[in-house]
């Protein structure tokens, strides 16, 4: 960034150079036409006479005498409401060549010139000239004014009578015609380039303000533009090719052209120099100046030109110390335009100033005043060109780097968003993988609580003591085979047993002895009973019942009687005593025809059993229900 600005400056540096090169040229180049101008053209000594009274003529003024007249010099002219009279005497070197007399001084309003043979008293020549009449009344057409002085005259005395509104000047020289053609070919190269310069610059930036609609770009224009009137004015050129027959137009051109001049130079300081953000007080006092010189642009058709003239000189005197010290300031701050802009005021005033210094006469400078404006003219507008052009660059740096930035801290915001939703996914997937995880965790605990459940159920229904099922686990098994029975429409056989005399073992070898003895029934009934479907479960104390499904009367009856005989054939052991017991069973088979019938199938059976023990116990009763 620094080195960039190093190099920057070092560019710059190298313009500004060459701008100054090209401004000195062009001064050695006016210093030689100056001097050729002044080589070739013959300036008599001229005397001046200020008319007090107020009806003066030619012959009044013949007969004034010589210590009424004093000596004009470039030191006292000025400003003044009377009519002035000035006199010069040529002594024509070849009387026979022709000899022209030039005015160079477009602005005076009204000059009558007399030119009178010394020799014989006789008026030779009268002209009547000025820019207060139409520029065709000119005896030449030329910007100044041009005289031919009659030929064949050895002495000629020259009277003039000048009445002007403006500055009092008589900057008179006396050419050889051939010598004034040589000059003003030279005089009008220059010219021309100066408006030839001007023009470019003027469109060149009003191609750059019609593309780019950059304001300070088409302020530059105008201003540049109206300058460049402001010093076709004084040199009698727009006269001449503008508005050659409006007289109103041209008293007050140079007072329209100066106001908008000032105006927009202030715009443009303003804008080249950011005024309104660098210096607010500046700012707002070179506004109301500016805002002053719309008005007495208008107000200049109205007023007079004596009166205007020196509201513009002020004008002139306020804004430009005002813009010169923001200028300077800015520059001493470093500020890179500013330092140009500087310059380019620099070279403007100090073209001014050596021109009101001639023109004042306090010190000859070996250049023509006018030339001299029109060299600080080009040399500046070309500086403000290039301060222009500068602010442009730092400008389009400045958007350019905004845009960088913008589109640098959108990025962050995009990658801040990716982040973020980088986060949120990884986090949603945190959440999934442990919702996931939980769910099978519950999933399992779930199963292992299903198994303790189911187990907790086959536990509760089943007899601690023998390992058989239990009561409750029968009442629900037998609904079930009641149905099955009545569905399928297979018998169901029912046999209740019961153990004899059980109370007796329990009495004589005790109640362990008696447990000993169901687990061993509960054996027997397991070793007997082997159908997957059938069941037995014991029913509550020593009886128990079996449930056999698709099971006939025969069958179950064969079955029972089996058991009892291995009931009675078993010998149980118990503390190295031999425990016997035999065993009663009632058993019932049925066809189930409606769920009704449960209860009284059992209760049949149990009746059976009652006739077994009835009829000596160690019994087996079968009857169909
Ligand atoms: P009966 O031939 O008429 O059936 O005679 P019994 O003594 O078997 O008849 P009862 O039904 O009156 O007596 C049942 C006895 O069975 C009472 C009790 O001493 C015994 N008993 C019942 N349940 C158990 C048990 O779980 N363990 C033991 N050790 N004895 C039991
Ligand atoms: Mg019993
Ligand atoms: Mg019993």
């Amino acid at each position: 960034m620094e080195a960039n600005h190093i190099l920057a400056r070092n560019k710059s540096s190298w313009i500004a150079g060459i701008v100054f090169l090209f401004g000195l040229s062009l001064l050695l180049l006016t210093m030689a036409l100056t001097k050729k101008g002044s080589d070739a053209s013959v300036a008599p000594e001229l005397f001046y006479y200020e008319q007090t009274q107020q009806f003066l003529e030619l012959p009044q003024v013949l007969e004034l005498s010589e210590d009424k007249w004093e000596k004009a010099t470039k030191r006292n002219s000025g400003v003044s409401k009377n009519p002035y009279w000035f006199k010069a005497n040529f002594k024509t070197p070849n009387p026979s060549l022709s000899y022209l007399m030039e005015i160079n001084y477009g602005l005076l309003d009204h000059v009558d010139i007399w030119m009178i043979d010394a020799d014989t008293q006789e008026i030779v020549a009268t002209y009547t000239v000025g820019d207060a009449q139409n520029f065709e009344y000119r005896p030449v057409q030329y910007e100044q004014f041009l005289l031919p002085i009659p030929e064949n005259i050895k002495r000629i005395d020259i009277y003039f009578k000048v009445s002007t509104k403006g500055p009092v000047k008589m900057p008179m020289r006396i050419w050889l015609d051939s010598d004034f053609l040589e000059y003003s070919g030279a005089h009008k190269l220059f010219i021309g380039l100066f408006f030839g310069y001007m023009m470019a610059m003027a469109v060149a930036n009003l191609f750059i303000f019609a593309t780019t609609k950059n304001k300070t770009a088409g302020i530059y224009t105008c201003y540049v533009f109206c300058f460049a009137m402001v010093v076709a004015t004084l040199h009698g050129v727009s006269f001449r090719f503008f508005w050659p027959d409006n007289i109103w137009f041209q008293e007050r051109a140079i007072l329209f052209f100066a106001c908008l001049t000032i105006a927009l130079i202030i715009q443009l300081s303003v804008d080249i120099l950011e005024l309104k953000r660098t210096s607010k007080r500046l700012y707002l006092t070179l506004n109301a100046i500016k805002y002053v010189c719309f008005i007495m642009f208008f107000a200049s058709s109205i007023f007079p030109y004596e009166i205007m003239i020196k509201g513009v000189l002020l004008m002139i005197a306020l804004s430009a110390p005002f813009i010169v010290v923001s200028a300077v300031s800015l520059a001493i701050n470093g500020s890179l335009v500013a330092q140009f802009f500087t310059a380019a005021w620099g070279v403007l005033l100090l073209s001014g100033l050596t021109t009101t210094f001639e023109n004042l006469g306090l010190y000859e400078f070996p250049i023509d005043g006018s030339y001299l404006l029109m060299v600080g003219a080009i040399t500046e507008t070309m500086l403000l060109a290039l301060a222009l052009a500068m602010s442009f660059s730092s400008q389009y740096k400045e958007t350019e780097t905004a845009r960088a930035s913008a589109i640098e801290s959108e990025r962050q915001a995009i990658l801040a968003k990716d982040d973020l939703l980088r986060v949120q996914e990884k986090a949603k997937q945190e959440l999934e993988y442990r919702v996931e995880e939980r769910t099978l965790e519950l999933e399992i605990a779930l199963r292992e609580l299903s198994e303790a459940n189911n187990e907790l159920e086959r536990l509760s229904a089943i007899d601690p003591l023998t390992g058989l099922m239990n009561r409750r686990y029968f009442d629900k098994r037998y609904i079930a085979e009641i149905r099955r029975s009545r569905r399928e429409r297979t018998p169901l056989s029912v046999a209740v047993l019961d153990i004899d005399y059980f109370k007796k073992v329990n009495d004589e070898f005790g109640h362990l002895a008696g447990d000993e003895c169901l687990k061993t029934f509960a054996i027997i009934l397991q070793q007997n009973i082997k159908r997957p479907a059938d069941v037995i479960c014991r029913y509550g104390g020593e009886e128990f019942v079996a449930l056999l499904p698709n099971t006939d009367l025969s069958g179950a009856k064969k079955l029972m009687e089996n058991i009892r005989k291995a009931t009675e054939e078993h010998d149980t052991k118990y503390q190295s005593k031999h425990l016997s017991f035999t065993v009663s069973i009632g058993v019932t088979s049925r066809v189930v025809a409606t769920e009704d019938e449960q209860k009284l199938l059992f209760g049949f059976a149990d009746k059976l059993l009652y006739q077994a023990k009835q009829n000596g116990r160690n019994v087996v009763i079968a009857e169909d229900y």
